[in-house]
């Protein structure tokens, strides 16, 4: 069964004084039976599980280098980011792939080394909005999962998002049959890629998802959480979204 995940990605914003949101979202989490992870830039990961420890918030990376270490200026390794506190790694967002070029083919090695430091990978893939307009979501989806996932994928060490491109940070989001018609159609590749196995992978939407039609994307079949910017950044905002998945 995949498991409900409510999951936020603070991309680079963040610092020190971000502690006193992290006390105002604490008090959600006892009370919720779904998995809330949350990915601060690389520098507050170590500060992120100080500042929740005894609590069942998950921490996690936004990226990692495919190597283990090594003459990498400015990269992390995904052993670094476990060192440093965290759990997932978000791999292949459609940041890295614009900002640097991220390929499949390196979205693969990512999740392989992240799979063997035992990190959870989150998986990104999206359409951009000429590929949607081109009636082409669901080939590139497709082929992004295709690529961009190794042998040895299961549930427990792969979580999947889609995130149309032209739905990040720009308040727009898909018609509820759009999100729905994305999530069957991934469903199916991951029974076909990785067999039974597929049926356990968790499948989070993700771009501009807010309080206000959270509960609405995750009654779509298939939408087993989401992947949240900015309105993770706000405990009050993220509250009210893990609060609706875990009443969905
Ligand atoms: C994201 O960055 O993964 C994202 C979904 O951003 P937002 O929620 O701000 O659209």
């Amino acid at each position: 069964m995949p498991k409900k995940l409510a999951a936020g990605n603070w991309k680079m914003n963040g610092s020190s004084a971000s502690a006193s949101e992290i006390a105002a979202l604490l008090p959600v989490l006892p009370n919720v039976s779904c998995q809330v992870l949350l990915c601060p830039p690389a520098t507050l990961v170590t500060s992120m599980k100080n500042w929740t420890e005894g609590s069942s918030l998950l921490i996690g990376g936004q990226d990692c280098h495919a190597n283990e270490s090594g003459a990498h200026t400015g990269d992390i390794s995904a052993p670094m980011l476990v060192d440093a506190g965290a759990t997932h790694v978000i791999l292949g967002h459609s940041e890295r792939r614009s900002d640097h070029g991220e390929t499949d083919a390196m979205v693969k090695a990512k999740t392989m080394a992240a799979h063997a430091a035992g990190l959870v990978a989150v998986v990104c893939v999206g359409e951009t909005e000429a590929e949607r307009d081109a009636g082409r979501a669901l080939d590139v989806v497709g082929s992004q999962i295709a690529g961009s996932l190794p042998d040895g994928v299961t549930g427990d060490n792969t979580v999947i998002a889609y995130e149309p491109v032209w739905a990040i940070g720009t308040g727009r989001t898909p018609t509820l049959e759009q999100i729905g018609e994305v999530h069957d159609f991934l469903r199916e590749a991951l029974d076909q890629q990785l067999g039974a196995e597929g049926a356990n992978l968790s499948l989070l939407y993700g771009g501009s998802v807010k309080p206000g039609n959270a509960s609405d994307i995750f009654a779509v079949a298939n939408v087993d959480g989401a992947l949240v910017g900015g309105a993770s950044l706000k405990a009050s905002d993220f509250s009210g979204i893990i609060k609706a998945l875990d009443a969905a």
